[in-house]
């Protein structure tokens, strides 16, 4: 009789090796491809290290973060008031990492063209391993277009917004601001009545004497992710209307701003990041942008928001993608490798096109941001796709994972394999900086702006009837231009 362990009834078989220690940037070969095509081919060597380092603890790290989530600390021992969050220290091992590789830097500190689809690469293959730690890169990343309307401001915070080392200390009252290497920017726009319709924003701005560009705000905000973030971009009422102002958690002498956490959201998914609802009692922020101008200056980093969330999407649907293959690669049913039944082929290949595609998609998008300064044309495309690309890419992204989950059948379903924590992150890009409806309009005002190389709602017609005539377009594509072109 051979010696078994007790309870032990058998032998364990047929369960798929750990998809671990693989190079997230080589492994996808449509990304490695796209980096060339797209400008980005000087980062080939950088990518190839962040697709290693990523490929490795993170995906662990991803795992604790969730497991552990941030809790927040109202109050001290001593019932002073402190509004802190504390994070588990993988969170902070997923930022020191993410800040490391610049992905919420790169193209406001390199003036290499093609710095946007180097940067997309990056991010593309880091937010694979977890999602929740990319919502305060990509608020940083995109605070600075928007800050640097304001010129003296974005000398002083820029250079720790773009700093390479995560400085996981809180900067608590007392400290004098440079005793902070880095700095991250979150953004306060939605309110409990409205977020898509920020101007529907009842938060108050008063002047401050001295005409410095000083003001107080009074009001809530019904989402503020990362509410440890240094700075925040605020839209709030001035007497000329909805305005954009830059708030400060820690004020320049070193005491608390009034900026107070009231709790954090119980949400979905993307539970590692803590999303918080704030009030503001006179709260001191500075002015950017004209006042009355809050909207047109905060929609920079709104647009660039929109990109990170098709990039986010991008790499969920890759890591969809890269489990649901590795698992039919070494799962046997019915006498043959789940890759090799003709039906299983059918869907891998599916998933493959959706997240090729967005992959694609993404990296022609970071081209447009980076040709977008002395190019008409991409100014127009960047305008056009990012809204397109944000409705597109995002509402595809819950179905995709969806259909990667069931991929790994039962195993799928459970928490260790991953994937349903993939697929409650997937809704937020398609929610956040724009929900599904009011992208669509966005489209359409884009269009009617002019963005497209002259595209308008009128013109659209014409356009699809023109792809609709390639040759080189697919059937189905052709088809829908079709359909486009009866009811535009
Ligand atoms: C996890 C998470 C983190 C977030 N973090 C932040 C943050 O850090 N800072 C911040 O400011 N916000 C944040 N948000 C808020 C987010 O940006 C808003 O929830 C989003 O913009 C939608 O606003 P709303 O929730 O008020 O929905 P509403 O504006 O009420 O919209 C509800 C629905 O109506 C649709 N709709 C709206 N207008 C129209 C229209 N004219 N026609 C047809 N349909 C329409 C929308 O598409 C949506 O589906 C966060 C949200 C989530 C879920």
């Amino acid at each position: 009789m051979p010696e078994r362990a007790p309870f032990t009834t058998h032998e364990v078989e047929n369960q798929v090796p750990p998809l671990e220690g693989r190079n997230l940037f080589e492994d996808n070969a449509p990304l490695v491809e796209a980096l060339e095509r797209e400008g980005g081919g000087w980062a080939r060597e950088r990518a190839r290290e962040v697709g290693a380092a990523w490929g490795a603890d993170p995906i662990r790290w991803g795992f604790e973060a969730n497991e552990n989530p941030p809790r927040l600390k109202t109050f001290d021992r001593y019932g002073n008031r402190i509004d802190e969050v504390e994070f588990h220290r993988a969170w902070h091992d997923l930022m020191g990492l993410a800040l490391s590789h610049e992905l919420h830097s790169l193209p406001w500190t390199s003036s290499r063209q093609g710095a946007h689809a180097a940067r997309t690469a990056l991010y593309l293959t880091a937010a694979q391993a977890e999602g929740g730690f990319a919502c305060p890169i990509t608020m940083t990343f995109a605070a600075i277009p928007a800050l640097r309307a304001q010129p003296e401001l974005a000398a002083r915070w820029e250079p720790r917004l773009t700093a390479t080392e995560y400085d996981p200390v809180l900067r608590r009252v007392g400290g004098s601001e440079s005793d902070k290497r880095c700095a991250l920017c979150g953004m306060a726009m939605t309110e409990k009545q409205g977020g898509s319709d920020v101007r529907a924003n009842t938060t108050v701005a008063r002047a401050l004497a001295g005409g410095r560009g000083e003001y107080e705000l009074t009001g809530h905000k019904w989402f503020c992710s990362a509410p440890m973030c240094d700075l925040f971009l605020v839209l709030a009422q001035a007497p000329e209307g909805i305005t954009c102002f830059a708030l400060p958690r820690i004020l320049p002498d070193g005491t608390r701003n009034a900026m107070h956490l009231q709790r954090l959201k119980d949400k979905l998914g993307n539970r590692s990041n803590a999303s918080s609802e704030i009030e503001l009692h006179g709260a001191w922020a500075q002015l950017v942008g004209e006042p009355g101008r809050g909207v047109p200056t905060i929609i920079e980093m709104v647009g660039h928001t929109r990109l990170d969330c098709v990039i986010g999407t991008a790499a969920g649907m890759r890591w969809g993608v890269a489990n649901a293959t590795w698992h039919a690669a070494y799962r046997r049913a019915f006498g043959k490798r789940l890759a090799d039944q003709p039906l299983m082929g059918n869907v891998l290949a599916d998933l493959c096109i959706e997240s090729e595609a967005a992959t694609a998609l993404a990296m022609r998008l970071a081209r447009a941001y980076d040709e977008a300064s002395h190019d008409e044309r991409a100014r127009d495309l960047k305008r056009l796709a990012t809204a397109v690309g944000k409705y597109w890419v995002c509402k595809r992204g819950p179905g995709h994972a969806f259909e990667a989950l069931e991929c790994l059948g039962g195993n799928g379903y459970v928490e260790e394999s991953g994937m349903p924590r993939l697929y409650r992150e997937m809704p937020l890009s398609s929610i956040w900086e724009g929900s599904g409806n009011v992208m669509a309009l966005d489209v359409l005002r884009a269009l009617s702006r002019g963005a497209g190389g002259g595209w308008s709602p009128a013109g659209l017609p014409r356009r699809a009837r023109r792809v609709g005539r390639r040759r080189s377009a697919a059937r189905r594509v052709r088809r829908v231009a079709a359909h486009a072109v009866r009811r535009p």
